[in-house]
């Protein structure tokens, strides 16, 4: 049977349907590339905000005139909005065979076997550990690189931002064994892959139990983990997103500065940079102690970029407030930044706090901080101008298909002519001869 999988949401998201289109092919399912083309349509969702939800509803729906045309279609939605409103999807759209939660991913070919026999919805939500058995198997979906792949090495989360349902939808915080994860890899690494991303609500709690207190200084399993990655040959690159800042002790951030096969980019986010916003968003660090991390990732890696993820609007958030988020922005000089407003999200205390900021107030302050970001990474990217840098080749570029694109450790992207003999997935020197504050453009050397 043939299955199309659309994936909604973040890169975990990404990965599961990835490890279930790996689960299928196992089983002899083909995976398609056209929804009309396929027996079974999987939705793998998201719940993070309501309108990535009331998006994945819209496209279910119409699935309904589809269904109509080929009674036995199969429709199932997996993910972080099928673990929170599952039952209530299945009720609302008779049309829908089944919604999996994802504790449950690994039953999904049962789920399947069950519904081709008998036609009956079918909800597999809650779940816990078990579902990491299912966190080994890749399968090369039609749009992914070939020579770049994912690996999750945690699973939910024990932090419970005031903000956010991940805990909800995603459950208690689990790690793979260092092992499991370093076999993979290497795997990985012998079919081609090249560059490494290791992914987790909280990553670099990896190997911690689930304690949400930061680590004490010389504990970092994380640090073990990446130790033991950077010493598979033929793997150029290792990336991971995304760590909690707590967890950036001084094991790990001299690791990081140590092994060479470790990107200068690190995401790190910050939310807010108002010390009373922070608290109530339960995160557990200062603004002072927030820059305090970065200033050590930059003394161990000179040339990293930073990333982020900064939430405008936050319940209670003061001009006075909002201001320190601006500063640390200029503080900081981040490359690239999320910038949500902030929305109430059901099922998070945050949603129940009275002090909403308007939306006006949230488009205004959204504005401010993506001019303050275009400005500073206009000014970085200016200083990659005359240098050379290693590019890891990704392919032709998306606007012009003639000049191909690629990206430095530090996560910029890369635009060059291609060599006769260039080719995806290779290390290539490019001299830098201009950039724009999303791109810098050269010639091969
Ligand atoms: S650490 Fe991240 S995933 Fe966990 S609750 Fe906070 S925002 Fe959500």
């Amino acid at each position: 049977m043939k299955v199309f999988i659309k994936t909604y949401g973040c890169q975990m998201n990404e990965r599961d349907s990835e490890a279930i289109a790996g689960m299928l092919a196992e089983q002899g399912y083909s995976i398609v590339e056209q929804e009309n083309a396929a027996d079974i349509l999987i939705f793998n969702t998201c719940s993070v905000r309501e309108q990535a939800e009331r998006k994945a509803v819209g496209k279910v729906g119409i699935m309904k005139k589809l269904k109509k045309k080929k009674p036995a279609l199969i429709i199932g939605i997996m993910g972080c909005m099928a673990q929170n409103i599952g039952d209530k999807l299945l009720r609302d759209m008779p049309h829908l065979d089944f919604v999996i939660g994802t504790g449950q991913l690994h039953k999904l070919p049962e789920v399947l076997n069950s519904i081709s026999e008998d036609r009956k919805q079918l909800s597999l939500l809650g779940g816990g550990g078990e579902v990491l058995t299912s966190m080994g198997t890749h399968h090369q979906m039609p749009d992914a690189k070939k020579y770049q792949a994912y690996i999750a090495v945690t699973r939910g989360c024990n932090r419970f931002c005031s903000y956010c349902i991940v805990p909800q939808v995603r459950g208690r915080e689990i790690s793979r064994e260092i092992d499991d994860v370093v076999s993979e890899a290497r795997e990985l690494v012998a079919g081609g892959v090249r560059e490494i991303m290791l992914l987790g609500q909280n990553v670099a709690a990896f190997g911690l139990g689930g304690d949400t207190r930061p680590p004490p200084d010389g504990v970092s399993p994380f640090a073990c983990l990446l130790v033991e990655l950077n010493k598979i040959e033929e793997l150029y690159r290792i990336r991971f997103v995304s760590p909690y800042p707590s967890y950036f002790n001084d094991k790990l951030i001299n690791t990081l500065g140590s092994l060479h096969k470790v990107c200068h980019h690190v995401h790190l986010p910050l939310q807010s940079g108002s010390d009373c916003i922070l608290k109530k968003m339960n995160r557990q660090y200062t603004a002072e102690k927030y820059l305090e991390i970065a200033d050590k990732l930059r003394k161990a890696m000179p040339d990293v970029t930073f990333s982020t993820d900064i939430i405008v609007g936050f319940p209670g958030e003061t001009d006075e407030d909002f201001n320190a988020t601006h500063e640390m922005m200029k503080k900081v000089g981040y490359d690239n930044a999320f910038i949500f407003k902030y929305s109430p999200r059901t099922g998070t205390p945050a949603a129940e706090m009275t002090d909403q900021v308007p939306q006006k107030i949230k488009e205004e302050r959204n504005q401010i901080l993506l001019k303050e970001l275009g400005e500073c990474a206009l000014a970085h990217n200016k200083t990659y101008v005359n240098s050379i840098q290693e590019v890891l080749v990704e392919g032709p570029s998306r606007r012009n298909a003639k000049r191909w694109s690629g990206k430095t450790g530090t996560f910029k992207v890369v635009i060059f002519d291609p060599a006769p003999d260039t080719e995806q997935g290779k290390l290539v020197k490019v001299k830098i001869t201009r950039s724009t504050s999303a791109t810098l453009f050269g010639e091969l050397t």
